[in-house]
């Protein structure tokens, strides 16, 4: 408890007292608090899902795990609060490092006033796949974005004495047969995309704790593989926390210790006795054993946890509703505004007609591990329902109707339930202006069929949500569509509206949110962090192949002779999203990067110079008549020599400036983000040769170019 000591030599005193029994119970955990009965075990647990026992006898407290993706999952069942913030995928399309922290930090918060010291969130796999029933909860298909994103997340969420955690490592990236789908990528591949966002993760972030992921890569399950484990994540980039597996994710004793697991999660099949055993037999060296339990505890230090126990205490929703609130403002993406429709001037319009998506009542989330439970309950429900359900879809009561009726309290406002095209262009006919809401429901568990707008039922008849907004849009040509989705759609109708903002997963505040940029009260800032495609033929996999019929959970399970043949090959390699299209030269929907404001912005004078890392200097100028936040891209084309795709993203900066205003800019580009991976070095590589720096608002649009040239 001397807290002048470092966190390894607090570890080191620690360990010194512990017999084999208290280590052993470190390496697990007692299974799923949230749902099994109390138990001697897991009676000191807050009832999340997953907890570990300390060592009590020497003032070592349990590890307290929730799911905390955009929230603080299970507060139902506890009968506590919890903030939705805009889904992760929203918080990277703000492109706003500093919301970033302020969005971890929330999390943390709450997970605190909740009783909780761990979060499982952190997610970060790339969107190669965005069918992938998890795309809302990750940051988007860019590994410098995503990495410098969740970075800032993790020590936002740090900063409140929770161990932190950055997950699914690694190459999650669809859930179609999660449980056992081998992903075959090549290692240059492998750095230079998905691995590099959890590089930059691990180093930047500092995360105490990495979950392992369920799926196999080139062969062996990522929570006993050597080489992601052992070898890049720990001594490469020298990882001193642990390594918990993904829910029934562990496959064995001898090989996962060896390969660098350090934890089982839920429960104990591999790491409990059979571990104790194998220790006791000489088949696992007692310094593994020390240091898997060595990792655990000085996380534990480091964090804080352990100087500052878990004590509940009043969750402050206002505060958390006006976070997800400004999060949500800040990563709306308008994706069209023909001859300036928006923003809409409160005093002008008379009749508005809201149509579609239970817009009159609320606004969906994503569901899965990641659900948060919405205060008063699912809004397409009677309250009182319980706790949500897996698999569900969850309405926030946000309601659009209300505020936009609220930002408009003069103008007459209809709603149509947007269930049928022709009722719904006869809500919208003669309005001053008719706004349609859209969605796209996902969740863990599944990957989407396509990447259309849900096609659900609503009086046994299957709604067209594409052929609503079509309608809509032919009866009144003031017609505002806003999607709710987590992953890209594509729009058929794309040329019919005159506006199309992409709202994601809007969290608590999303309708307030909606509400302000409709009406101007704010300017929208926020860019793609995933190519739209024009349609599913584009991607690099025109369909995800479907799985062997199994259990849903680990195969392990069921003995291993029974994991099935199912892999996945990633031969787009490097080419992920903006990657591939500029690769392959398709054209997208919209680009990756891609978003309007109300004002618009000039960019001149571009400089860059090689130093230690490149400086890139810019000015930027608002030349319209509002105030607004820019992002400004920096990409880099390597020399013909690196064999890469045509340009990657290498840095960004978000400016906010006054109308008329110029700013200077600068982004320091690190020399790992202009190198490539060299197999035969197993190192980063900068290759001698001239860079072209490329700077603008869009990675389709990039009106500054200079050349640098590096040793
Ligand atoms: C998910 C993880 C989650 C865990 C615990 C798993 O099914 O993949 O993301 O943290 O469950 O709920």
């Amino acid at each position: 408890m001397n807290t002048s000591l470092s966190p390894d030599e607090r570890a080191d005193l620690v360990m010194k007292e512990m017999t084999l029994d208290e280590k052993v119970a470190l390496l697990h955990g007692v299974g799923m608090p949230t749902d099994d009965p109390v138990t001697p075990e897991n009676a000191a647990s807050n009832r999340g899902v997953g907890y570990t026992v300390g060592v009590p006898r020497l003032g070592i407290p349990g590890i307290d795990m929730s799911d905390a993706a955009y929230g603080v999952r299970s507060s139902g069942v506890n009968g506590r609060y919890s903030t939705a913030l805009p889904a992760n995928v929203a918080a990277a399309a703000s492109w706003d490092t500093d919301a970033a922290y302020e969005y971890g930090k929330l999390i943390g918060t709450e997970l605190r006033a909740q009783g909780f010291n761990m979060t499982l969130g952190g997610g970060v796999d790339i969107t190669r796949e965005p069918r992938n029933g998890r795309t809302f909860e990750y940051l988007g298909e860019d590994p410098i974005l995503a990495g410098e994103l969740v970075a800032r997340l993790i020590q936002g969420t740090q900063s409140q004495n929770i161990i932190g955690d950055i997950k699914h490592y690694a190459f999650n990236d669809q859930e179609s047969g999660r449980n056992f789908v081998n992903v075959t990528v090549d290692k240059r591949a492998a750095h230079e995309s998905d691995l590099l966002a959890f590089e930059i993760g691990v180093l930047k972030g500092k995360p105490a704790a990495v979950m392992c992921s369920y799926n196999r890569v080139n062969g062996d399950y990522a929570c006993e593989n050597d080489w992601l484990l052992n070898e890049v994540l720990k001594k490469d980039w020298k990882f001193p926390g642990f390594v918990l597996s993904d829910w029934g994710g562990t496959h064995s004793t001898e090989k996962a210790s060896k390969a660098g697991l350090d934890n089982e999660q839920p429960g104990h099949n591999w790491f409990g006795d059979k571990y104790k055993a194998a220790v006791e037999a000489g088949k696992i060296p007692q310094t593994e054993l020390d240091d898997h339990v060595h990792r655990i505890l000085r996380s534990m230090f480091e964090t804080g946890v352990v100087d500052r126990p878990r004590q509940r205490y009043v969750v402050d929703p206002i505060a958390g509703l006006e976070t997800a609130r400004k999060i949500e403002e800040n990563s709306i993406v308008l994706l069209k505004n023909k001859a300036s429709v928006l923003p809409l001037k409160a005093g002008a319009v008379k009749t508005i007609a809201v149509i579609g998506a239970h817009s009159d009542v609320g606004m969906i989330s994503g569901g899965g591990s990641a659900q948060v439970d919405p205060i008063g309950g699912n809004a397409l429900k009677p309250f009182g329902q319980g706790p949500t359900h897996w698999l569900e879809e969850i309405w926030f009561p946000s309601s659009p109707l209300k505020a936009i009726q609220a930002r408009a309290p003069h103008a007459t406002v209809k709603f149509d339930v947007g269930t049928d095209p022709q009722s719904a262009a006869a809500a919208a006919k003669g309005a001053d202006v008719a706004i349609v809401f859209a969605y796209r429901w996902e969740s863990e568990g599944m990957d989407l069929p396509n990447l259309s707008l849900e096609k659900y039922k609503a009086d046994g008849k299957e709604v067209d949500q594409d052929a609503v907004i079509a309608a809509v849009a032919a009866a009144n040509p003031h017609t505002v569509v806003v999607l709710e989705t987590g992953s890209p759609v594509t729009m058929p109708w794309v040329d019919a509206p005159a506006a199309i903002l992409e709202a994601w997963y809007s969290g608590s505040a999303g309708a307030d949110a909606v509400g302000n940029v409709l009406f101007g009260t704010v300017n929208p800032s926020a860019k793609l962090p995933n190519t739209f495609p024009k349609t599913e033929a584009d991607l690099p996999r025109p369909a995800i192949e479907k799985p062997p019929a199994m259990h849903w959970s680990s195969p392990s399970q069921e003995g291993e002779a029974k994991v099935p043949d199912y892999g996945v090959t990633y031969d787009e390699g490097v080419k992920v999203g903006y990657k591939w299209y500029d690769a392959e030269k398709k054209q997208p929907l919209f680009p990756f990067g891609y978003g309007l404001s109300y004002t618009t912005f000039g960019y001149s004078a571009l400089k860059a110079d090689a130093g230690d890392t490149v400086k890139v200097t810019f000015t930027l100028a608002n030349t319209g008549a509002r105030e607004g936040a820019e992002i400004a891209e920096v990409y880099a084309a390597l020399p013909a020599a690196a064999q890469e795709p045509p340009k990657r993203l290498v840095g960004f900066a978000k400016v906010m400036l006054k109308p008329g205003e110029k700013k200077p800019v600068t982004v320091e580009i690190e020399k790992k983000y202009l190198s490539i991976w060299d197999e035969s070095k197993n190192d980063w590589s900068l290759l001698p040769g001239d860079y072209t720096i490329l700077v603008g608002g869009s990675s389709d649009k990039l009106p500054l170019k200079a050349t640098v040239s590096l040793k």
